[in-house]
């Protein structure tokens, strides 16, 4: 199909300083884990983008020098010639397909903790870092600041090097340019600080060191918060933001404008539990009011309206995209293509960038169970592999793990029968998009929903069996499929069962009128009282999620967690807004507590740090520690308990008991896939059954092929020798 007309202008080439864009998607830097020690990993998980039809990709935050390093986390470098070689796979892989590649140059000053370095980092004025943990700068005196500008163009030379095209000067996220212009981190009084022109001195000075370096051969870009969303303590747009960008205009040839500081750079990588696409906007516009050269915006843009909207109403010259990039790498192909309804589009769950703030491995993403998977496993978005058998498929379960796993058999030509007693595909999701602000994530069903429909129309022997009654053991060994994957979910615990003691609270019991798990709260059968105590021992959103819909509600909540709560939402950069959310609705905490005992209406809840510091060997049958004292009784109308999840294994059990009886029943293997396997992210669902449907014909594909790894290896030389192509397996 051709594309709409409307959408003509999204296409139109673009020029940026010396380089041409040969349309206006531009793939933002954002982290994925690789930098420059994976070269393989950066080189296919950027050049899909370029062959996906972004006219432009660029690498995560590109460290100049060891003294901004950003270890436990994984940033690109450009300190010596070997990162000039390794960053010159992923230029190399890009340019094959037309697009541009570009190098964010980072100098983190105090942000950067450089645990592998050890090296001092330079501030423009000293402080402690909001964002590290125990980390501060030294002030820079005039000769460290021409030495830290010298290290931004010995690193542009080496971008050049690398065969890059653009090359940033970054500001945003609070880095050291930023922290020169703010007067929040500038307190000196030289001629780097005070006044407006002499904050921005630092930066303006570093990109014509910069743009006389690389000459006419790269492009010069600035990534600029320009509102660091603390009013006048920090970087207001229509204030400092503007005035630079009028003051700086014609050394840049691209203003990459975003929002915030690091501390909470969940305010500009918008959840969509808070925010809409195109949230930045009432910021960003003023931009272009003053910059003579081209624009470029985020906003998690995956509508091909609302991208028309930026362009056209002159918020922004350009569509800058991380995550929608993630979750579709395709996506402007799609457009193009006028197969706006195959766009695999962004949830903003925020799991990608989870993986990069715990530190280190590779980005995951729950849409695109290929990402990061490229080079390692060879694994294309858009292409898979012929089927390797003539075996059919039975899968059961149609949640995230068992709709893609179909998805995935289909589009290789498997015969697939998709199994559900519910009515729609989407598993849990369904629940889950009730819960305030998660209705984005129905995308993920959506998708696969969408795809699975249009394969059917051209695999006619595949089935969608929809609203049937729950499948057993004898029904699955009387299928008549030679293979059959087990994807039948997880529940949360009815009797308690939770991390701290690995055992079910006495009086648990939500077969009980007053006690609920997420679910019953969800399917709304069960009355729910007044006073609602939620029990919690789990590190991600149920209990906050739950405590928020129940508050809106009209219930009084009082949140009682055994475990850090919300942890896992530091991640996913949701934590600082659910505990103001929390705050807002007046929710009662009981952080640091968890529940010995419940009778009807009341729970016996205890202090968890309760029970004496010092361990002591007190002979065999005693506790090493003394007796926590700090028990107290608590009321409830409804008690809902977020203690845990199990596994809905008991179909694979049933199953797997009867092998000896699968031969006769022309049953080849039996797999178990998803949350049946073991309650896990959505992300991590989604991948198992991705994972098994493009390995079904191997031997014993229960378990997965070993992946591609980029290490050193003792006794080669560091890029040891081998197949470094990336080969997709198609
Ligand atoms: P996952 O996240 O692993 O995909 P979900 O819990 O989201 O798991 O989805 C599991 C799906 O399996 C649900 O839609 C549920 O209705 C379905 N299911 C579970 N057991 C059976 C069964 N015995 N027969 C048919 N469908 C089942
Ligand atoms: Fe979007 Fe979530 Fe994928 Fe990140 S992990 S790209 S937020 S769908």
């Amino acid at each position: 199909m051709a594309r709409d007309p409307r959408y003509d202008i999204l296409f139109e080439p673009i020029k940026i300083g010396p380089k041409i864009m040969r349309n206006r998607f531009y793939q933002v830097p954002h982290c994925i884990g690789a930098g420059s020690d994976r070269p393989g990993f950066q080189a296919a998980h950027r050049s899909m983008k370029a062959e996906g039809g972004w006219a432009a990709i660029n690498t995560e935050y590109c460290s100049v020098h060891p003294e901004s390093d950003d270890t436990h986390r994984l940033s690109a470098r450009l300190w010596d010639a070997g990162d000039v070689r390794n960053l010159s796979a992923m230029t190399e892989h890009i340019h094959k397909f037309g697009a541009l590649a570009g190098a964010e140059l980072w100098y983190g000053s105090a942000h950067a903790p450089n645990m592998e370095s050890r090296a001092t980092p330079r501030g423009a004025s000293q402080y402690a870092s909001e964002f590290e943990t125990l980390t501060y700068c030294r002030e820079m005196d005039i000769d460290d600041i021409k030495k830290v500008q010298g290290y931004y163009v010995k690193a542009a030379l080496r971008a050049r090097d690398a065969g890059f095209d653009i090359v940033y000067v970054y500001g945003a996220d609070s880095y050291i340019p930023l922290q020169f212009l703010s007067k929040y981190y500038n307190k000196r009084t030289d001629q780097y600080g005070g006044s407006f022109k002499n904050r921005a001195r630092f930066w303006v000075e570093t990109l014509e060191q910069v743009r006389k370096a690389v000459g006419d051969d790269m492009a010069v870009v600035v990534r600029f918060a320009v509102d660091t969303l603390m009013g006048p303590a920090g970087v207001e747009v229509e204030d400092d933001a503007m005035k630079f960008v009028e003051f700086a205009d014609d050394i840049v040839d691209l203003w990459d404008v975003n929002l915030c500081g690091i501390a909470e750079w969940g305010e500009n990588a918008t959840p969509s539990r808070y925010y809409a696409s195109g949230h930045h906007v009432s910021w960003t516009r003023f931009i272009k009011q003053v910059a003579k050269k081209p624009v470029l915006g985020v906003g998690r843009y995956t509508d091909p309206e609302k991208m028309l909207e930026i362009v056209t109403k002159g918020y922004a010259d350009i569509i800058g995209a991380a995550r929608p990039s993630i979750a579709d790498p395709f996506l402007p192909n799609k457009i193009n293509e006028g197969r706006v309804e195959d766009i695999r589009v962004c949830i903003g769950c925020n799991i990608c960038i989870s993986r990069w703030e715990i530190g280190g491995p590779p980005m995951i993403c729950t849409q695109n169970a290929t990402a990061g998977e490229e080079y390692r496993r060879g694994w294309h978005p858009e292409k898979f592999e012929k089927k390797g058998s003539e075996d059919s498929v039975l899968v059961v379960g149609a949640g995230p793990a068992g709709s893609e796993c179909a998805r995935i058999l289909m589009e290789r030509g498997y015969t697939t029968h998709l199994y559900d007693s519910a009515e729609k595909i989407g598993g849990h999701l369904n629940q889950i998009v009730l819960l305030p602000g998660l209705g984005e994530w129905g995308y993920h069903r959506d998708y696969r929903e969408t795809q699975l429909n249009k394969l059917l129309k051209k695999n006619k022997n595949s089935q969608m069996m929809l609203g049937q009654k729950r499948m057993t053991a004898e029904d699955v060994l009387k299928y008549g499929a030679e293979k059959v994957v087990i994807a039948t979910g997880s529940s949360w615990n009815t009797e308690g069962t939770n991390c701290i003691t690995h055992n079910p609270i006495p009086g648990a019991d939500a077969s009980r009128p007053d006690q609920l798990t997420p679910e019953q709260v969800l399917d709304g059968k069960k009355p729910i009282g007044k006073r609602v105590v939620i029990l919690n021992a789990d590190t991600y959103h149920m209990a906050p999620s739950l405590a928020e819909k129940l508050a809106l509600a009209g219930h009084e909540v009082t949140l009682v967690s055994g475990v850090h709560l919300a942890h896992y939402m530091h991640f996913t950069l949701e934590y600082s807004n659910v505990q103001r959310r929390l705050h807002e609705l007046k929710i009662n905490r009981m952080d640091d507590h968890f529940c010995s005992r419940i009778e009807p209406g009341r729970m016996e809840v205890y202090y968890t740090f309760g029970d004496g510091y010092k361990a002591t060997y007190r002979g065999p049958g005693k506790s090493p520690r003394d007796a926590n004292t700090s028990h107290q009784w608590i009321e409830f109308d409804s008690l809902i308990l977020v203690t845990g999840r199990h596994s809905d294994d008991s179909l694979y059990k049933e199953v797997k008991a009867r092998k000896s009886e699968w031969a006769a029943n022309g049953i080849k293997d039996v797999y178990i896939i998803g949350d049946a396997e073991a309650p896990r992210l959505m992300a991590d669902a989604t991948f198992t059954g991705h994972r098994l449907a493009r390995e079904i014909e191997e031997a014993d594909a229960q378990d997965p092929l070993a992946y591609k790894r980029e290490v050193a290896v003792w006794g080669t030389p560091h890029m040891p020798g081998g197949d470094h192509r990336i080969v997709y397996k198609v």
